[in-house]
């Protein structure tokens, strides 16, 4: 039962009461007073307040979860708002480019193409016996930013604090990993903080089967229904692996499917404040990657239960890339279109979505023309982190007079038009999806995750009122909310299609639910006493 002091200090601080402190053996090593966790998390939160730089308030909270885990998690889910832009997009982004720079202490699991053979030996050493969530990146896309390499340790980091925060699942059942298989990054190669193998990334046989193995000794060591989400992998890879996986582990890939579902969350809320039907929108993408396609997909999906054909659903969607417009996305041949704002004159669609990390291309001709022959223009710039969305909150609503419904991948502020009118921006944060649907997964012994599960777990999250001050989203303080309602639909649809593996069935999903979900409340440290009342031991 005695863990050294460190470990100790881990748990709870100065929360041990006088009696732990006595029993433990560390009475004395901590100032007298017991301290509740109310009072510690004030003190983090005064000292947060007081700090102006993202990156320092990044630093700070990444200590405290290396200190008091519960107590990290009580800090963050009590001002969701303000710190997931900090553990998350955008700062978190900043924090991966400058990794090795601002290095205390590792976390996660790192495996490399040099581990090949070896990867469940590797994985041995993790020491927790019991993971359910796997989030793993290799590092090639991080955010918008492109290939960091090792440094992208940042984003599974992240990913999975928001799995505890946002839904309630264990911190130790989580595990962040990354593959190094090299990174193309010269400044990185270049870095001497770097902290990954200074080689190009392999592009060999070599990467996938080192993949497989990593697949096979994650399900090997913690079971088939354990959680693979896979995240920020270039493109090519990314749909490689999922279409490669899908059928056979129990993982989704959250720049595709996650992305979908958030942004047709936003769609369908935009919808209902335009009392315009789905099947009645033109959709036109700039980027062709894994958020547009994944995004493109499940709208052809929700118009096909909306009664369409999978052709007609097609044909109102249209996407523009590097190249230019894709005229037919199924033939991938282009047309005469010079420019972006060209296609959005041509085409004409009531809702243009960014995801294409190449910052402000929604151009103040592209929001003014969108407003023109839209009453109400939809206008999504999903791209992350903040300086790649391709227009800011300010220039959709005041180019389109307030009209437009808008969301952003990262966050931006209220903003208020020259006659007084407020707007609250939406963000199309994964975070509204990915939590609750792994919740889902992982409570009902889930083996496979199919893109109807995205579908069908969209929970309808906002009231009227939050719909007409220009909220597309609930607000991120409701997010534990928010994650436990789709939760109940995932695993109601789970278990009505025959995809759940835990029986028996919960009735009460609901109740299921919210009992299960992980608190910030200290365990005791105390062992079990209790008193055997008239026991004798004089021999008779
Ligand atoms: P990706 O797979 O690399 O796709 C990027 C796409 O954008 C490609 O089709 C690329 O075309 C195109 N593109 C690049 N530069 C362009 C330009 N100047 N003009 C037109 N198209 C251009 O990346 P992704 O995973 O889709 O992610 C893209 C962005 O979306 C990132 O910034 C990411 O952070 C953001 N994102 C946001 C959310 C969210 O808000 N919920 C979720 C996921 C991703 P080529 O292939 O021809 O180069
Ligand atoms: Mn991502």
């Amino acid at each position: 039962m005695l863990m050294d002091w460190d470990e100790m200090e881990l748990q709870r601080g100065m929360a041990f009461t006088l009696q732990e402190r006595q029993i433990l053996g560390i009475h004395g090593l901590l100032p007298p007073k017991v301290e509740t966790q109310d009072i510690q998390t004030l003190r983090f939160q005064k000292n947060l307040k007081k700090m102006t730089d993202p990156l320092e308030k990044y630093i700070y909270l990444m200590g405290i979860q290396e200190r008091n885990e519960r107590l990290f998690y009580r800090v963050l889910m009590e001002d969701i708002e303000e710190l997931m832009p900090i553990v998350y997009t955008p700062t978190v982004g900043l924090a991966c480019t400058q990794y090795g720079h601002i290095f205390r202490r590792p976390k996660g699991l790192f495996i490399s193409i040099l581990d090949r053979g070896h990867v469940r030996s590797i994985l041995d050493n993790w020491p927790e016996t019991n993971v359910s969530a796997v989030v793993v990146t290799d590092g090639e896309r991080i955010l918008g930013l492109g290939d960091l390499g090792v440094y992208g340790m940042g984003i599974p980091v992240g990913k999975l604090c928001l799995y505890t925060a946002c839904a309630g699942i264990r911190p130790e059942k989580c595990l962040p990993v990354v593959i190094d298989v090299g990174t193309n990054n010269e400044t990185l190669l270049k870095d001497p903080f770097y902290m990954g193998l200074y080689q190009k990334r392999d592009r060999s046989q070599a990467y996938d089967d080192l993949i497989d193995e990593f697949m096979e000794a994650v399900v090997n060591k913690y079971g088939q229904d354990t959680l693979i989400q896979f995240e920020d992998f270039g493109n090519h890879n990314a749909f490689r692996f999922l279409r490669k996986y899908r059928e056979k582990y129990c993982t989704f890939n959250d720049d595709i499917q996650g992305t979908a579902s958030v942004a047709l969350a936003g769609l369908l809320a935009a919808q209902r404040a335009i009392g315009k039907p789905i099947t009645q929108h033109k959709l036109l993408f700039l980027g062709a990657g894994e958020a547009a396609l994944g995004i493109a997909n499940l709208i052809v999906m929700a118009m096909m239960e909306a009664g369409m054909t999978q052709a007609e659903a097609q044909e109102k969607i249209w996407m523009y890339d590097a190249h230019g417009l894709l005229v037919k996305v199924r033939f991938g041949d282009t047309w005469d279109v010079h420019s972006f704002l060209d296609a959005v004159n041509t085409i004409k669609p009531t809702a243009i979505i960014g995801v294409a990390g190449a910052g402000r291309l929604f151009t103040h001709d592209v929001i003014k023309v969108m407003g023109t022959f839209n009453e109400r223009p939809i206008i999504f710039a999903l791209s992350n982190p903040t300086n790649k969305a391709e227009c800011t909150a300010e220039e959709a609503y005041t180019l389109t007079d307030g009209r437009c419904l808008f969301a952003s991948g990262s966050p931006f502020g209220p903003v208020t038009l020259s006659n007084g009118q407020v707007f609250t921006p939406g963000q199309g944060n994964n975070a509204y999806i990915f939590p609750g649907v792994a919740l889902a997964v992982i409570l009902s012994g889930v083996r496979h995750i199919s893109d109807t599960v995205f579908l069908e777990a969209l929970a309808e999250q906002l009231t009227d009122e939050e719909l007409a001050e220009g909220r597309l989203y609930p607000p991120l303080s409701n997010i534990r909310e928010v994650s436990v309602q789709i939760a109940i639909k995932a695993m109601e649809y789970v278990y009505s299609k025959g995809m759940a593996f835990h029986y028996p069935e919960p009735m009460d999903k609901n109740g299921f639910i919210r009992a299960t979900v992980w608190n910030t409340s200290y365990d005791s440290f105390l062992p079990d006493t209790y008193d055997w009342p008239g026991v004798s031991f004089k021999p008779k």
